[in-house]
């Protein structure tokens, strides 16, 4: 006997989430709300309800016509993940063939470029500038070159949490000959969806998430939007039964509480302006704060060349913050652990 691993799965680049127990996680960009009790109740009974002998609606139908209600998409226009890394997980290698190339704009979520070592395919990286933008001229200039098949990034950015406008978005797919996935899990805390273009164009796909403006992360639900075309493939490419009977009887509850979803996107937005304040504040007196970006998401992104150290002190005080090798990404937490935060970096910095 003499197996050999296939050589895509040697030193595979792993995605490190937190594991350990912090007292203040301000790393997963997760919603700090938590869920009142009226509507944990009525998840219990919903839950109660599930047929746990039988297999779960492959199709999610209700939870695609509450989603669909609540984002104006028509619910066959909606595919439901396992959270929407599940619906990335399916996209990145199904639309790339082997050798194909696929695009994107640095610094944006890590996991996009893992899939496509499973089917050999390339990845091309345009990089953004000092403020952590690229104009549309640049993308499609750069599409064209590498002669991309796939383009994918998050709007707002996952981890610069700056928002490229609606017309840019619009420009580049309607002039690059690739499927663009414009990954929208922070749209909740800005503007500028292009959702409501999925039908005019060949090429959008437009991903949607619950694990973070809605507080759901612990369900594990989000959703790929598309033309009925591509929303055609999307499910037949997915596993029949994707998302369990609990997360569809779960979501279909949280769905339907229109007013509590706005409420909380618009709490969590006001919680991490007053945050950036404050960091703004301490980053004028503290020359090791070289940047704080603009945020239209739940988190914060600083530059500072002392992150190793920052991560590592705040680390002790039993704050988990995401470090990206020469910044830094911070959640917005409840108003009380922002403050305490900044208090620690005012302890920690010059
Ligand atoms: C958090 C996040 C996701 C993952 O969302 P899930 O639905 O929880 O899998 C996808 N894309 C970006 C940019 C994110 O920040």
């Amino acid at each position: 006997m003499s197996y050999t691993l296939p050589e895509k799965l040697k030193n595979l680049p792993k995605y490190d989430p937190v594991t350990e127990i912090y007292r203040v996680r301000l790393d997963a960009n997760e919603s700090f709300l938590e869920m009142p009790e009226e509507i944990k109740k009525e998840i219990l009974e919903a839950v109660s309800h599930v047929e746990f002998n039988r297999y779960p609606d492959p199709n999610s139908t209700k939870l695609c016509e509450k989603f669909g209600k609540l984002f104006h998409v028509k619910p066959e226009l909606l595919t439901a993940g396992n959270g929407s890394d599940e619906l990335i997980s399916i996209i990145v290698p199904n639309f790339l063939g082997e050798r194909d190339t696929m695009l994107t704009i640095l610094p944006d979520f890590s996991m996009y470029t893992f899939y496509t070592r499973m089917v050999g395919a390339r990845t091309e990286a345009l990089n953004k500038d000092e403020n952590m933008e690229v104009t549309a001229e640049d993308v499609i200039e750069k599409a064209a070159q590498v002669n991309a098949r796939l383009l994918v990034f998050s709007n707002p950015c996952n981890p610069t949490a700056v928002t490229m406008g609606r017309e840019d978005i619009l420009k580049i797919v309607g002039a690059v000959d690739a499927m663009v996935v414009v990954d929208e899990a922070y749209m909740e805390f800005s503007e500028g969806s292009v959702l409501d273009e999925i039908e005019n164009y060949d090429n959008l796909i437009v991903l949607k998430t619950c694990s973070k403006a809605f507080g759901m992360a612990a369900i594990r639900l989000g959703f790929a939007a598309a033309n009925a075309r591509i929303t055609n493939i999307l499910k037949t490419l997915k596993a029949p039964y994707n998302v369990n009977s609990m997360t569809q009887a779960v979501g279909c509850v949280i769905l339907g509480h229109k007013e509590y979803l706005e409420k909380c996107a618009a709490q969590i937005k006001e919680v991490t302006r007053e945050f950036y304040q404050d960091m703004k504040t301490l980053a004028e007196r503290k020359k090791d704060i070289q940047r704080l970006y603009p945020t239209e998401t739940n988190f914060l992104y600083v530059k500072t060349e002392r992150s190793d150290e920052i991560f590592e002190a705040l680390k002790k005080e039993g704050i988990s913050i995401r470090n990206m090798n020469g910044y830094l990404r911070i959640s917005a937490g409840s108003k009380a652990e922002n403050r305490e935060l900044v208090q620690v970096l005012d302890r920690l910095l010059q």
